[in-house]
């Protein structure tokens, strides 16, 4: 089970574009599998951060933060996690 704030991929949604892991400072993704988006490394990831999902095209990025799933709402707008 997950233990803290980290994306969550709908890879329904997904067109495995790669842009996520690229973008993404933090090495949560498993760059050995991209373009298609794997959370490797989750502890890696910055609490309250939704940077990958805010630029992903798709809207297929939601967190979880160890107990509920959000949806990120915040497609376009940066929420500046620092
Ligand atoms: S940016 Fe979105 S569509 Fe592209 S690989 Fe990541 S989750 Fe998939
Ligand atoms: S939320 Fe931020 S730190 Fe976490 S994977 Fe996405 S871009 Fe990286």
């Amino acid at each position: 089970m997950a233990e803290k704030w980290q994306p969550v991929i709908d890879y329904s949604k997904c067109t495995k574009c790669g842009y996520c892991i690229d973008l993404c400072a933090n090495a949560v993704f498993d760059r050995s599998k991209s373009p298609e988006p794997v959370v490797k490394y989750p502890g890696n990831c910055i609490e309250g951060c939704q940077y990958c999902g805010v630029m992903c095209a798709s809207n297929a990025i939601n967190y979880f933060d160890g107990v509920n799933e959000y949806k990120c709402k915040c497609n376009h707008f940066c929420i500046g996690c620092g």
